[in-house]
């Protein structure tokens, strides 16, 4: 098999490229146990705290002023949620929302319209509303206009190739297969990629997909990022800059990589269920490793001599115990134990190699991906810009979290600078932030999330349904949303604690953010602090961002840009928006003709917008 690379280890090379990257080491700075969190970092703005007794003279200083309560938020008052936006503007946004509930419109407009007539009023009416404008320059009067109004801007290109279902299946299937595996049949299902779901874009509204060509598409996408982070940096002092990185390489390797990752969790549970270790969370599964190794010795996957190597020092197995950190440190080239990377098959009980085989030219584009991350990261901590990495699919999703946080590994020591995304619609939700959490908790970086309860339910249950695995969504809306509070209440005390972790509240559901201000109230995080952000798509949910801008609470508008023509297959999918968008558009459809009445009475229809 000339001109293949069989002593490669994709994922595990992935890994070690990611970490090399890293200009530092990251000690862990803990035992293996989980501690309560750390003390707070700065004081609370509670003037009955003490201050620390070894603070020399400090004793004699006043407690610093209580931090004034934030002022309560409004979300019925029309007049504040609109105060940005024309009266033009107020009446396109009701014919938008309108034409949103028109199904069998939108669904037909393209036929029945014609191509040139569709676009024309996609243009005047779903362009303005849902996208800020062409490129960098256009949209900086938006952005200044919400910043007067305290609101801040998360830049998102938004440009989406207008392929057929066809086309996107087919490079789909040729991107999403390793030479290797065209030869063999090694990937489970649900990491291998299926012509009937080949188009990403099936069922998915508010996010747009990247499809991929070659390297240098990647290579044009990176540089769109870059102009994007640039632009942050330029337009305010504290934005928000988001990529995707399906767009920024093979994704062949994200769903190998996933698959490697789950695998080895997987495996972490298995051994831990032999220990009798079953149904407790994430954090307190803990391995005794005495029996860990003779598990291991017992399955051949290492002898105990050669395990007694893996489990000791600094790193772990410190408290006798092995946790599912201590576990996914393992997947690491530093550890140079690639035999471990064998899993017993659960159905076969046979021992297979964790990780696949990739050719020179695939080990490559892997390496190029990471490169362009790292660009990126770069570029937004030198601008002073924070990058939000979107999450996607559950059959990427594994890796691209992973390797988001390597880069919050090395990005964040200082402040968070680069975000992950958790999806609460999914199952294991809160293991993951727990997990995740933990971790920084441990190295002592600065933890950095966006909660969403996560945009591709449908696709993501018919896949299962159809390939074969478990249904990876909560069972129902009630569950995803106990989910997402649960996530949310834990890094919310993570920030009471610490003052390192930070999150944005991305939703437009008015309870979440109501639930998160009241949570704010109950642990004394004041918004003045930064730590807590919240966030909603331009078009959407003006009646909640602004009222929060207007009191002081860190608001951001997800701000989708692009030329016309090249937002237009992402503007068609917003133009078909599902049941649950409609039945809150109804309220804001409601503030929308009771503000634009009060303008009416006022006499006030024609004027500009006030932005003090
Ligand atoms: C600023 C911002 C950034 C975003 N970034 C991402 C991203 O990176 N990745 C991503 O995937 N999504 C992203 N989203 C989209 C998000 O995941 C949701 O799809 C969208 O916001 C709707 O959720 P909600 O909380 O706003 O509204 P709600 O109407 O309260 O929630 C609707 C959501 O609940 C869940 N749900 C609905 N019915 C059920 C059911 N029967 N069982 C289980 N769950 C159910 C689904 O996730 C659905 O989208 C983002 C949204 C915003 C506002």
């Amino acid at each position: 098999m000339a001109g293949r690379c069989r002593t490669s280890k994709g994922a595990l090379l992935a890994l070690r490229a990611a970490q090399s990257f890293a200009s530092r080491s990251c000690p862990r700075s803990a035992t293996a146990a989980a501690p309560a969190p750390a003390p707070p970092e700065q004081p609370l703005a509670d003037p009955a705290q003490p201050l620390p007794a070894s603070s020399s003279g400090a004793r004699h200083q006043q407690p610093p002023a209580p931090l004034p309560p934030p002022p309560a938020v409004d979300f019925a008052d029309a007049q504040e949620a609109f105060r940005s936006k024309s009266s033009g503007e107020l009446a396109r946004g009701l014919l938008v929302l309108g034409l949103c509930s028109l199904e069998p419109l939108v669904d037909f407009s393209r036929k029945l319209l014609g191509q040139w007539l569709f676009e024309k009023l996609m243009k005047l009416t779903f362009y303005g509303q849902f996208v800020a404008g062409e490129d960098q320059e256009a949209i900086k009067p938006l952005i200044r206009r919400y910043s007067a109004c305290g609101v801040g801007s998360v830049l998102d290109y938004s440009v989406e190739e207008d392929l057929t279902t066809e086309e996107a299946e087919k490079k789909e299937l040729d991107s999403c297969t390793s030479a290797f595996e065209k030869e063999t049949e090694q990937r489970e299902k649900r990491y291998s990629v299926h012509r009937k779901f080949g188009d990403r874009r099936d069922g998915v509204i508010s996010a747009r997909t990247y499809f991929y060509a070659d390297e240098a598409k990647c290579d044009r996408h990176m540089d769109t990022f870059l102009r994007c982070i640039e632009a942050s940096g330029g337009s305010s002092e504290d934005g928000f800059s988001a990529i995707k990185l399906t767009a920024l390489g093979r994704p062949q390797f994200l769903l190998q990589f996933s698959e490697v990752l789950v695998k080895w969790r997987r495996f972490f549970h298995q051994l831990a269920a032999e220990q009798g270790k079953v149904g407790l969370a994430a954090l307190e599964t803990k391995l005794e490793v005495e029996k860990l190794q003779e598990a291991l010795a017992k399955l051949g996957v290492a002898t105990k001599a050669e395990s007694q190597h893996w489990f000791t020092g600094e790193k772990l197995g410190v408290s006798g115990t092995v946790d599912l950190l201590d576990w996914n440190s393992l997947i690491d080239s530093r550890t140079e134990i690639s035999k471990l990377l064998l899993t017993p098959n659960i159905k076969t009980g046979q021992l297979e190699p964790l990780l696949s085989h990739f050719t020179e030219e695939e080990e490559r584009q892997m390496k190029r991906m990471l490169q362009r991350m790292d660009v990126l990261a770069k570029k937004a901590v030198e601008t002073g810009v924070r990058l939000m990495v979107d999450a996607e699919q559950t059959y990427f999703q594994p890796a691209i979290s992973r390797l988001t946080l390597e880069m919050q590994r090395k990005f964040n020591q200082e402040r968070a600078s680069v975000f992950n995304t958790y999806q609460c619609y999914l199952k294991d939700a809160y293991d993951t932030v727990t997990v995740d959490v933990e971790l920084s908790r441990r190295e002592a970086w600065h933890f950095g999330a966006k909660l969403v309860r996560g945009a591709y339910m449908e696709q993501e249950r018919s896949r299962a349904a159809e390939v074969g695995y478990e249904d990876p969504i909560n069972p129902t809306y009630q569950a995803t949303s106990e989910m997402y509070h649960r996530c949310l209440d834990y890094i919310l005390e993570e920030i009471r604690h610490s003052r390192k972790a930070n999150v944005m509240v991305a939703s437009h559901n008015k309870d979440t953010v109501k639930f998160t201000l009241r949570r704010m109230a109950d642990l004394g995080i004041h918004p003045s602090e930064n730590k807590i952000y919240f966030g909603q798509l331009l078009g959407m949910c003006d009646q909640i961002t602004f009222p929060l801008g207007q009191a002081g609470y860190p608001v951001y508008k997800y701000v989708p840009y692009g030329p016309v023509n090249e937002v237009l297959p992402y503007l068609s999918r917003r133009a078909q928006e599902n049941q649950g968008f409609m039945a809150r558009a109804k309220e804001e459809q409601d503030l929308l003709w009771m503000e634009l009445k009060r303008r009416l009475f006022a006499g006030t229809l024609l004027s500009t917008p006030a932005l003090s």
